[in-house]
């Protein structure tokens, strides 16, 4: 049976199996299918304090890793389909079929992209349409791209995008970003980045078929409708957390974060860290300290019980 078993790998699961196996109890770690999250997806991550030249977000997960590693932490590739949490010990059932017994878990599985829910956008991801700039931008090299947003992550990816492509054009539905305003300064003053407020995406094209052409967009004060030729389309619109198999099982709030206090869920042994719970910050730092809150309340539970 296991200690303590840490679902996920982002900043939060990472720092959580630092903690507890600095504590003795040899964590187990279970990656997921998105090892380091979206973290490890990030380009520079220039806001993580003890790194005043930034660092990519990549080594900075592996550098977690290793020192969790280093005290004892256990890693598995695979994914969690199923939890009972009524059970003693807890039980946590794995993609390949086995179920884990464990004495406490803490949930740190994170966020995913959200995309606009447009038909013409679902077919076409993969095909020009993406939620990744790190992942595909390279794809378009030389080429007009769009990025859907006006928070930190259209920023991030629109300025990593204009190293690559010949023009990105920002299509944000307000006429102010909701992205800190250091990061909304460097988009605005970059001489390859256009800015269309107050403006929605309608429909996206693919002329050539299965390969975005262009994109429909409405100016949504004066109704005006335009197209727009891009190549590529990344939408930068926010996250839903990944709280899938865990809902029934701990209290989720009307968005699907789970219900943390001091990152205690109601469940007894279970607590939560990181974006899964959190739709205030979402910063990488904030998810690391509250994996730290998370591993410290684990332990505490495990000395109790
Ligand atoms: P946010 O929720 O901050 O922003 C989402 C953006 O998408 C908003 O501008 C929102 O518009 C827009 N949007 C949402 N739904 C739609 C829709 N259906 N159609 C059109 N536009 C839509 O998410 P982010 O992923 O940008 O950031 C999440 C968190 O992570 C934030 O706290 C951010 O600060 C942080 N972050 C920090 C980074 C850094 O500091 N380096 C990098 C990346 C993220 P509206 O503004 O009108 O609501």
């Amino acid at each position: 049976m296991e200690n303590v078993t840490i679902i996920g790998t982002g900043p939060a699961g990472l720092t959580a199996a630092l903690y507890t196996a600095r504590a003795g109890l040899r964590p187990l770690v279970i990656e997921g299918m998105q090892p380091g999250g979206q973290l490890a997806a990030t380009t520079t991550v220039e806001n993580y304090p003890g790194f005043p030249k930034g660092i990519g977000g990549a080594e900075l997960v592996l550098k977690m890793r290793e020192q969790a590693e280093r005290f004892g932490a256990r890693h598995e590739m695979e994914e969690v389909t199923e939890v009972d949490f009524g059970a003693r010990p807890l039980k946590v059932k794995l993609s390949g079929g086995r179920a884990i017994e464990t004495r406490a878990a803490i949930i740190a599985t994170g966020a995913s992209a959200n995309y606009l829910g447009l038909p013409s956008e679902r077919k076409l991801i993969g095909c020009g349409v993406s939620a990744c700039a790190t992942c595909d931008g390279a794809f378009y090299r030389d080429l007009p791209v769009a990025v859907i947003g006006g928070g930190d992550t259209a920023m991030e990816e629109s300025l990593f995008l204009a190293n690559l492509v010949s023009k990105v054009t920002v299509i944000h539905r307000r006429n102010e970003f909701r992205a800190s305003k250091i990061m909304g300064e460097r988009v605005k003053s970059n001489p390859k980045i256009e800015i269309r407020w107050d403006t929605v995406v309608e429909e996206v094209l693919d002329v050539k078929k299965n390969e975005v052409t262009c994109i429909r967009l409405r100016n949504v004060k004066t109704g005006q409708a335009s197209e727009l030729a891009v190549s590529g389309v990344f939408v930068a619109v926010g996250h839903t957390p990944n709280s899938g198999p865990f809902k029934g099982h701990v209290a989720l709030d009307e968005k699907g974060f789970i219900v943390t206090d001091h990152t205690r869920t109601d469940v007894e042994g279970v607590c939560a860290a990181g974006d899964v719970q959190d739709p205030r910050y979402k910063q990488a730092v904030t998810a690391a300290g509250s994996g730290c809150m998370a591993a410290l309340e684990a332990e505490r539970y495990l000395n109790t019980h």
